[in-house]
Order: structure tokens, then sequence, then C-alpha cells
């Protein structure tokens, strides 16, 4: 079965990396588009238990697609319900430290 600390990492620096990327003000095509992006993830992530929690999580929680700060903010906290789960330290959700972490100046 797949190392799901290392699928965790990986997957988490694409999520959080495109959110940075994703338009200020994205149309309803982006839109709908991230939608199933994040939909479809949470159906094919391959670990069946992280990935039955975040269908009910995001079912809870519906994502914020507007655009790069609701989606980045809602990812952020998102990773911090997994975070919490796991009994790690959560990540300051504010937008300075998001982009400073995911776009202006990533660790790696
Ligand atoms: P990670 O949690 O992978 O984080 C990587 C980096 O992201 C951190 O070093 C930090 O710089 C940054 N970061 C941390 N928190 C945030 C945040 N809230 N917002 C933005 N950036 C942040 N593992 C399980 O054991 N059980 C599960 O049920 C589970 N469910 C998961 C569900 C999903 C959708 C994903 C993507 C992963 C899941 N994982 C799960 C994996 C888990 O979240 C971690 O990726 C893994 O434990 C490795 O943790 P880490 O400490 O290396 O850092």
């Amino acid at each position: 079965p797949p190392d799901t600390a290392a699928l965790g990492r990986s997957t988490w620096t694409f999520l959080h990396t495109t959110a940075a990327y994703y338009p200020l003000q994205a149309n309803s095509n982006q839109q709908f588009q991230m939608t199933s992006l994040l939909s479809s993830l949470s159906i094919f992530y391959p670990c069946n238990w992280c990935a039955t929690d975040f269908q009910k999580d995001i079912r809870k929680n519906p994502p914020d697609v507007s655009g790069r700060e609701g989606l980045m903010r809602w990812l952020c906290e998102r990773h911090n319900e997994v975070n919490q789960k796991l009994g790690k330290i959560t990540f300051d959700c504010g937008i300075k430290n998001l982009d400073e972490r995911w776009k202006d100046g990533p660790e790696d």
C-alpha cells in the first residue's frame, strides 16, 4: 500500500500550490473544474480511511472555489482538520502566512 505520509505531503503540496495560483476571481468554468477536482480527489485518493473522512468533511464544508483567497483558506481549514485528527499542530490560515508558505517563499 502507498506510504500515506509521503502521499499526504505530496498531495498537500499539490493542492496548496494549485490554490496559491488559482485565479483571484474564478469564472464559472474554473469554479466547476476545481469543484470536480476536489470531489474526484476525495473519491480516488489512494488511502481509504483518508478518502472517507475527506468526503465527509467536504460534504459538511463545501469548497469555496470563488477565488484564490477563499480556496486557500478553505484548504488550510481542511488540512487543519486532518492535523487535529493526527494530533499535529494547527497551521495559521491567515492569507499572509499561507502566501509565505505556498506562494512567495516555499520551504521546499
Ligand atoms: P503535512 O501534514 O503533509 O503538511 C505538509 C506541509 O504543509 C507542512 O510541513 C506545513 O508546512 C504545511 N501545512 C501544514 N498544515 C497546513 C495547513 N492547514 N494549511 C496549509 N499548509 C499546511 N494521514 C493519516 O494518517 N490519516 C488520514 O486520515 C489522512 N487523511 C488525509 C487526507 C487528505 C485529503 C490528505 C491530502 C492527506 C491525508 N493524510 C492522512 C496525510 C497527512 O495529512 C499528512 O500529509 C502526513 O501525515 C504527513 O504529515 P507531515 O507532518 O509531513 O506534514
